[in-house]
């Protein structure tokens, strides 16, 4: 094994190198832009190096500074992460004319399947099923129609040497193809300054399997058995699972085949991924991709077969033959992993960057019946840049069924709370509810057909309204306990009143309350109950506990997302998020009489902005009043406040009166 490797990435699998690394002892050197200095991957590794300005191309991408780091520190390998540098093949070349170690495969093999052309010729020589196409260059429009009719439509009109969903177009007809080839020329040419475009039927229904491979240097190759990558936006995969419920037995075998032999026909010999696109319709697949790298997506394989993929390229490169064999490998239980962007999922998916004001991940390890595994490079408080991947984390849970994996999934969802920017969350964790993925029919169009309007965030359902309104009750009943233990001399009559009325989704809900010794008991108008069990106290900005209703919640665990708002709370769950206003009869009659019931004008309505006890009442009803004029005087904690008007009006109506308590946000006076 190596003394020490050089790291030619950033973020997330820096760090995930770095953690392998430190189990093996093997010691570590980071190489850093200027907006890398105070990252984690460098805050982590063992030595660091300096290579640059923020631009990629002037710092990661460039080979001569990442070999010159390497000289410098004396390590011995270099692991090149993925993006980047990592399927270049003039940097594993320049590793290997400099008698450095790439860890990953050697040149010829990047070579060979780095391009889609080359290595489709490649597959379709060694036996592998290919999507029936053109296996070749087109040389123009023409020549793209006449091909496309061949092949019949829909087809699919590709960049030879595309990636990361770039220079790909689907066409259903004639004119889409006389539209589609000279566009997808255009932007190869300038994402990848190679413009040689090939043709390949569309699969419909398609599904993207892939096969991971390992490969020594001593000719031995094995599958690790597939993943599934359909839940993809624009071609770019969002979540992914292992195994695939697509696939039985007979299909996973041949397709391990496939990907084995070609593997072995270009003479790999590192991790390497060879994807598929698999017809959902009767389980045909055919090749599409090799990736000659580590995959963003292998937690899923590893949380599958217990193996590391970083150590077993790190053994593979120093020299070690594979400890196993195919027939010692099997699927233990199911994986789910969700790509965490930076990401605005309700502005269709806009980026968004900006500083990680909160960042608490969901607590890591073994739970006995479920894993949860977060592989992240950044810190509360880190600043998500334009630099680079706006990918903040991918959180991965493990259990023994697929429901059981997406349970999890979505239960350390829920606990995930990002601040300071947006984060696609709501949505990863709408999908974790919805029907259709849990039943496992998705293809690539999932997210297209099931939010044809992009996201608006999940429905409240029956369930997740019954929750709302029940921590909704709990958290108003904890606060006023507490308001009441603060001002000792306040009457809290308002603790012990048990009628309550929440606002939730535009809907009125009259509540019966009971507290109970931990929680509360909330009775609807129509008899059903939900119980909370919680230890939430006034400033936790998340609800833990557990819910019990009839029908919805066995005594389930739930996480809510909690957030006070002017008037009421903001609730956020399982991607729904709704304010609830919890309030007496008399104030929700109020809340009753506003236009916009959520958005109320609040300057219009004076509020408390404590609890409290009224000393005096400033104004009179029917008063004219100016902007800055008190209105009334509450005290709390010994100290008084002077409440002010925030705009010119007339007083239409006194709702306290002097000597009252009141709670935070009741309303004093509303204006007219
Ligand atoms: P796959 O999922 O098939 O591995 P992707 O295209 O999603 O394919 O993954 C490769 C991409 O990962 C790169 O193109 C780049 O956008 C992104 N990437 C590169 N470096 C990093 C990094 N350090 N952390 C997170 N993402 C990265
Ligand atoms: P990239 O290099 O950008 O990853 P791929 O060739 O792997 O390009 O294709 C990206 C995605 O496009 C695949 O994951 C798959 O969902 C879809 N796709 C590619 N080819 C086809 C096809 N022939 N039919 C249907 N879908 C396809
Ligand atoms: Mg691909």
């Amino acid at each position: 094994m190596f003394e020490k490797i050089l790291i030619a990435n950033r973020g997330e699998v820096a760090v995930r190198i770095i953690k392998t690394c430190r189990r093996l002892s093997v010691k570590t050197v980071i190489v850093y832009s200027e907006a890398d200095r105070d990252s984690l991957a460098v805050e982590m590794a063992d030595e660091k190096v300096f290579i640059g300005p923020a631009p990629a191309s002037e710092s990661y991408l460039v080979i001569d500074k990442i070999i010159a780091a390497v000289k410098e520190t004396g390590a011995k390998a270099v692991h090149p992460g993925f993006g980047f540098l990592s399927e270049k093949v003039e940097f594993a070349q320049r590793c290997a004319d400099e008698a450095i170690v790439f860890i990953g495969p050697n040149p010829t093999a990047i070579r060979a399947m780095g391009d889609k052309i080359e290595s489709k010729k490649a597959a379709a020589a060694a036996g592998v099923s290919c999507v029936p196409g053109h296996i070749g260059e087109i040389v123009d429009t023409a020549h793209a129609v006449k091909i496309s009719e061949e092949i019949g439509y829909p087809v699919m009109i590709k960049a030879s040497a595309g990636g990361g969903g770039k220079g790909i177009r689907v066409a259903y007809d004639r004119k889409d193809v006389e539209e589609g080839f000279p566009a997808v020329r255009a932007e190869a040419k300038n994402a990848f300054g190679d413009d040689r475009i090939f043709i390949e039927k569309f699969i419909l229904a398609p599904r993207h399997i892939e096969i991971q491979v390992l490969g020594d240097k001593h000719g031995h190759v094995v599958h690790l058995f597939e993943r599934e990558c359909s839940i993809q936006r624009r071609n770019q995969k969002v979540i992914e699972e292992a195994p695939s419920p697509l696939l039985d037995e007979a299909t996973r075998h041949l397709m391990g085949e496939q990907a084995v032999a070609l593997a072995k026909a270009v003479g790999y010999d590192s991790a390497g991924t060879v994807e598929f696109v698999a017809s959902g319709q009767d389980r045909s697949f055919y090749f599409l991709e090799m990736n000659t790298r580590l995959q963003v997506e292998h937690p899923v394989t590893e949380a599958i077969t217990g193996l590391d993929l970083v150590e077993q390229m790190l053994r593979i490169a120093s020299g070690e033959p594979l400890a196993f064999t195919q027939s010692d490998l099997s699927i233990k239980g199911w994986a789910v992993e969700t790509r965490i962007y930076a990401e605005d999922p309700y502005r269709n998916f806009l980026p968004s960057i900006g500083r990680l004001k909160r960042y608490l991940p969901p607590i890591e390890g073994d739970f006995g019946s479920y894993k949860v595994r977060n592989d992240s490079g950044v810190r509360e408080g880190d600043e998500i840049s334009i630099h680079y991947d706006p990918m903040i984390s991918k959180l991965v849970t493990w259990a023994p069924t697929r429901l059981a994996a997406i349970q999890a999934q979505a239960g350390a969802l829920d606990t995930f709370a990002i601040e300071g920017i947006q984060d696609n969350i709501p949505f990863l964790a709408a999908v974790m509810e919805e029907a259709r993925y849990r039943s496992g029919d998705i293809t690539t169009a999932y997210i297209k057909e099931q939010f044809p309007a992009g996201f608006k965030g999940a429905p409240l359902t029956y369930k997740i309204q019954c929750l709302m309104a029940g921590v909704g009750a709990l958290v108003h009943m904890r606060k006023l306990a507490r308001d009441a233990n603060i001002s000792g001399r306040m009457t809290p009559h308002k603790s012990i009143r048990s009628d309550w009325v929440v606002l939730l989704d535009n809907t009125y809900h009259p509540l019966h309350v009971e507290i109970t010794p931990n929680g509360a008991q909330v009775r609807f108008e129509n008899g059903e109950m939900i119980d909370i069990i919680s230890d939430f106290q006034p400033g936790d900005r998340l609800i833990t506990g557990i819910a019990h209703a009839e029908g919805v919640f066995e005594n389930e665990y739930f996480a809510v997302k909690f957030k006070d708002r002017v008037q009421g709370y903001q609730f956020s769950y399982r991607g729904a998020k709704a304010v609830v206003i919890v309030a007496t009869p008399r104030d929700a009659q109020l809340h009753a009489k506003l236009p916009e019931k959520i958005t109320a004008d609040n300057a219009r309505l004076i509020l408390s902005p404590m609890p409290g006890l009224v000393v005096s009442l400033e104004v009179n009803e029917g008063q004219d009043i100016k902007a800055g004029e008190a209105i009334a005087i509450v005290e709390a904690m010994k100290m008084q406040n002077i409440i002010r008007a925030e705009r010119d009006g007339k007083v239409a109506k006194v709702h306290v009166s002097a000597g009252e308590a009141v709670a935070a946000d009741e309303i004093l006076v509303e204006l007219g």
